[in-house]
């Protein structure tokens, strides 16, 4: 089944072919791919690496001394921040060979972590999906200390696939997938075509695998799958250099290998909803009640009352009129904000607030209707 929502991920070694230099070549046949694949109606997010390969290649290029000390993480950010704009710069121009325009957004781990943050880095990726902008993803590598880094790009993508609630994960890699063994060393090794579930075994042929320059590896990969398929995204690591690959992973033609979905998409964003403690609830009329059980968002105009002290992000309960809670659900504006938004009509938020950024309170996929409604306080 062809997705709707696609995350590619592209390593250091296939976007340099091997080489310490970006192939322009590459990044091309990766860009007509991802254009074709929009054609085709699937929305697509890249999540490159590279920035500091082009850094390195950058400051060689301007007849800098070998770069010494590369594995001290202040200079690998040095070479990322020199890098960066370059790869960005060499995005553009393939992207732009097809008149695709391009938005580059840096996150770290806590963008993700916290719940504001999330919350926009969601819209903004949206919102370029919406107006045809390819987003392209790196990790903000010039903040990102130990404790905020994500750390590889493998793991970055399975998050901002769960930030998008992309259907299927796609890493290209300098390997063809995961093999039963490390195929530079066991040649009998063979490539695994379906990984349905990722326990000790699966565990154990990674153990021997390797990857050239990128930080990442089979293990890494591993983790990412794990990630990825337990929020509902199916994964799969295919060979980047083969010709047309995205688009034969697009249409299922057996490539690589694949990690099946261990969860719904729906079921994990459930778990997601009500894993936040609310810290607040929202009294609703009966109009929005029905409108809630229905499946569909909590709008201001039928909010009466909002109580308890939360920011926007912070999950709340919403409560019918005799006190029952209804769902649980994530805030959109905080409990300051939807006090002044009590009974007004969503076009009105602008002028009051100074800003809008959504018509609704609790979006319709931000919360979990409860059964018929409990009595709890929860
Ligand atoms: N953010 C790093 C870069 O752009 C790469 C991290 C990775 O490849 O996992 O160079």
């Amino acid at each position: 089944m062809k997705p709707n929502k696609l995350v590619i991920k592209v390593g250091t070694s296939t976007l340099t072919a091997g080489t310490q230099r970006l192939n322009r070549r590459r990044m091309l046949s990766i860009a007509q791919q991802i254009v074709e694949a929009r054609e085709k109606g699937v929305s697509v997010i890249l999540v490159t690496s590279g920035a500091i390969a082009a850094g390195r290649e950058l400051m060689e290029h301007a007849g800098n001394a070998p770069i010494n000390g590369a594995r001290s993480l202040p200079v690998k950010q040095m070479l990322a921040a020199v890098g960066q704009a370059h790869l960005m710069l060499a995005w553009g121009q393939v992207f732009g060979m097809f008149d695709v325009q391009v938005g580059q957004v840096l996150l770290t781990r806590a963008d993700l972590s916290d719940r504001r943050r999330y919350l926009n880095a969601r819209d903004t990726l949206n919102a370029m999906l919406t107006y045809d902008v390819v987003p392209i993803i790196n990790e903000n590598d010039a903040v990102a200390t130990e404790e905020i880094r994500v750390g590889d790009n493998d793991n970055l993508s399975a998050l901002v696939a769960n930030v998008v609630n992309a259907d299927l994960l796609l890493i290209l890699s300098d390997i063809a997938g995961l093999y039963t063994a490390d195929p530079h060393q066991d040649p009998s090794a063979t490539l695994v075509r379906e990984v349905t579930h990722i326990d000790e075994a699966v565990w154990a042929m990674a153990g021997a695998s390797r990857s050239g320059l990128g930080v990442g590896g089979m293990a890494t990969k591993l983790r990412a799958a794990e990630l990825a398929t337990h929020s509902g995204t199916a994964m799969m690591i295919v060979d980047g250099a083969r010709p047309n690959v995205i688009l034969d992973a697009i249409e299922g033609k057996p490539v690589g290998t694949r990690f099946a979905a261990t969860s719904t998409k729906i079921e994990s964003r459930k778990r997601w909803i009500l894993s936040e403690r609310a810290v607040g609830s929202v009294i609703v009329d009966d109009g929005a009640a029905g409108a809630v059980r229905n499946g569909r968002s909590l709008l201001p105009v039928g909010v009466r009352e909002v109580q308890g002290d939360f920011d926007r992000g912070e999950a709340v309960l919403v409560k019918d009129l005799r006190g029952r809670t209804i769902a649980h659900g994530i805030a959109r504006y905080s409990a300051a904000e939807a006090s002044l938004l009590i009974g007004k009509q969503s076009w009105e938020i602008e002028g009051i607030l100074g800003y809008e950024s959504a018509p609704m309170l609790i979006h319709a996929d931000d919360m979990v209707v409860l059964a018929m409604g409990n009595q709890s306080d929860h």
